[in-house]
């Protein structure tokens, strides 16, 4: 076909081959022209591993397509931008830009200078404050640096014009992106996270939002442009038209997009309060009836979250969805950018708007604040009401992926790593069950409540947030301590097995000992209330016990005798591995296994309560699975323990200790110092 293709695989080869493989949904390609994308995804549909699914992939590709190893925003600290006025002359038959664009800034340190971060590639053609031309030199580190004509103080406002054009760079599947559809030109930009700078001058970091901003572009008649906020004016000039765009909410650079071609529109209406609030579709003209026919699940959507959290963010203005032909979506603020009208796929763009463009991540470390929670929205809050078969689908799904690796946390560790960044498995999936698990802990009044108050706080909303800002607000709703629930949850790492032991000689109570051992050493113990829920042929009881301490035993009562105990049958908590042991007569009680100290240095005492009778065995394996140490003991004494020397030559690193007995296998991850 077209550079498309080549550009598509060219994106590709930067991309572990394992990470596009998805099994668990599949994109609905309903369009001839998304063959390109099946065809790239059909190449890998052997794979047997259940990776990224479509979402996670998609956003991470158009991250590791404009994020490479580029710096954070270089723009100078000593200004913020209240408003930018953008103007743009587009040709979507021309891989072109020329634009002007106002920022209206406040000085916060005084200074003689500004730095913008703005595109090498492209170029200033001159730089106006009030009609007199500014002195400017544009860098290869992609910042732009303007002399003022004098020194500014503290507090003081004023504006500049920077006029320009060029080309950008990065084309194909970059941040301004030329392309075609069913023979007709089009250009879109996608910014997420860095290519704002790309094609036009701008504060591009997690730092700044401007209180409004109005866009005007200026494009061939036949074409109608679609961007941020209202649809304010289409003003035909000859053969030109200019549509202006106004915007009256912050918003971050990378949230500013818009895209030309010859789009039909159509406009619904979401009853939210008191307002009928327009959503407007920009959609390609061959798939207007496709679109059209699937848009009620943005309308669903939109009444959903509205009721779940707070009103629509920009319920003044409008929200939208516009056709492009990048494989995925992008949350633009009021105006999603969508492939195509999947649920999956708009129900998480439109979560977004709360999640990522009301409220936006703070710092790359804390991506799972936009995209844990938008998965948690479109997976599973979403399906929850209108498509509950989907619903169990996603919750074992999302569950099966996030276990199926033993170690990897919710907080980004290396900001560095576009991969790790945006991890399916971690920021969207592991994230989006956080969010479950979080609903589970403080019920549902609490949680909504907390999220609320999260979205509504006025230090956070139309602003920046981290993890610790949502933490806050759900303490204060709930009055509950939550600092043990984001240490073992969103710093540590893995997951636990749950181990009950349970028997019942009476016909209304059960004893029960629950006991734990964890996929990574990070976390030593989760505290959790664990659902158990105690079944017979005729009859079923579910308790919550709230589990806090190792060997912990309970009395239930269950008023029937249960042949089964299931462990946390709907699927609440992030766990894997878990047994339940029914001990009757003559079964030998078992526990989780305890070896201290940890990290250890060369000596280990290995505790087995309940095991003095038999002999176990005893294996260390390295993490890469090869075994380090190995002995058969019984344990000794009251406190039945067995000691183990290791040798002092093993390298420091993370290890795990078999114990196998008539019990079968127990684990424990242990550190090496
Ligand atoms: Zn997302």
């Amino acid at each position: 076909m077209s550079a498309l293709i080549d550009e598509f695989y060219r994106v590709h080869r930067n991309i572990p081959w394992s990470l596009l493989c998805h099994t668990r949904k599949a994109i609905i390609m309903k369009k001839s022209f998304l063959i390109f994308v099946f065809t790239c995804f059909s190449t890998v549909a052997f794979c047997q591993k259940n990776t990224d699914k479509p979402i996670a992939l998609l956003e991470k590709m158009s991250a590791n397509r404009s994020f490479g190893m580029k710096q954070l925003s270089l723009a100078s600290g000593n200004f913020t931008v209240s408003y930018y006025r953008c103007e743009w002359i587009i040709n979507p038959a021309k891989n072109y830009i020329r634009g002007t664009v106002t920022p209206y800034f406040d000085i916060t340190s005084p200074g003689t200078s500004l730095v913008f971060d703005f595109s090498y590639a492209l170029t200033v053609d001159s730089i106006l404050m009030r009609s007199a031309k500014l002195v400017f030199t544009q860098y290869s580190n992609e910042t732009l640096s303007i002399q003022l004509p004098a020194s500014y103080t503290l507090g003081q406002k004023d504006s500049l014009s920077i006029y320009y054009k060029g080309t950008p760079v990065g084309g194909g599947f970059g941040s301004f992106v030329q392309s075609i559809h069913n023979g007709v030109p089009v250009i879109w930009t996608l910014s997420e996270p860095y290519g704002a700078k790309d094609w036009w001058p701008c504060r591009n970091g997690l730092d700044d939002k401007a209180d409004s901003i109005d866009i005007y572009i200026t494009h061939p008649s036949k074409y109608k442009a679609s961007s941020n906020g209202v649809p304010e004016a289409e003003v035909q000039q000859g053969s030109t038209t200019i549509s202006h765009y106004k915007h009256r909410y912050p918003i971050a650079s990378y949230l500013v997009a818009f895209s030309v071609t010859n789009f039909s529109t159509f406009t619904d209406y979401a009853a939210i309060g008191n307002k009928n609030v327009p959503v407007i579709s920009y959609v390609y003209p061959e798939d207007s009836a496709y679109f059209h026919s699937n848009v009620n699940s943005v309308m669903n959507g939109l009444s959903l979250y509205s009721n779940r959290f707070t009103p629509y963010p920009f319920l003044t203005e409008r929200y939208g969805q516009t056709q492009f032909g990048f494989g995925g979506g992008m949350e633009h603020q009021t105006n999603s950018f969508v492939i195509n009208a999947e649920e999956n796929l708009v129900t998480h763009e439109l979560a977004h708007q709360w999640f990522g463009d009301k409220v936006t991540c703070g710092s790359w470390q804390d991506i799972w604040l936009n995209e844990g929670f938008a998965t948690f929205c479109a997976d599973f809050l979403y399906p929850e009401i209108y498509n509950p078969s989907q619903n169990l689908i996603n919750i074992q799904g999302d569950l099966n992926y996030v276990v199926s690796l033993p170690d990897g946390s919710v907080k980004v560790n290396d900001t560095t790593s576009t991969g790790r960044i945006f991890d399916g498995r971690l920021s969207y999936d592991k994230g989006a069950y956080l969010l479950r698990m979080l609903r589970w802990t403080l019920g549902d009044s609490l949680f909504f409540k907390g999220i609320s108050g999260y979205l509504n706080d006025p230090k956070l909303r139309y602003g920046f947030a981290t993890t610790a800002d949502l933490q806050r607000n759900l303490e204060a709703v709930s009055g509950q301590s939550l600092g043990y629930f984001f240490k073992q949850w969103y710093a540590g790492q893995g997951y636990p097995s749950f181990t009950v032991q349970w028997s019942q000689t009476e016909k209304r109570k059960a004893a029960v000992t629950l006991s734990q051992t964890t996929s990574h050493p990070s976390v030593t113990f989760y505290k959790v209330p664990l659902a158990l829920t105690f079944r017979n042929a005729t009859e079923e009881k579910t308790v919550v016990v709230n589990f806090t301490k190792n060997n912990q035993q309970a009395k239930v009562d269950v008023g029937f005798l249960a042949d089964t105990v299931l462990i946390d049958k709907d699927y609440q908590l992030i766990s894997k591995d878990n047994k339940s042991i029914h001990l009757t007569a003559g079964t030998p009680p078992v526990t989780a296994v305890f070896a201290s100290p940890n990290p250890f240095k060369s000596q280990l005492l290995v505790r087995l309560h309940g095991m003095q009778s038999q002999n176990v065995r005893l294996e260390i394996f390295s993490n890469a699975g090869q075994l380090v140490k190995k002995t058969t003991a019984r344990p000794q004494g009251n406190d039945e323990t067995i000691s183990v020397t290791l040798p002092s030559t093993l390298p420091p690193g993370n290890y795990v200790l078999h114990v196998e007995g008539k019990m079968g296998v127990l684990k424990q991850q242990l550190i090496k110092e």
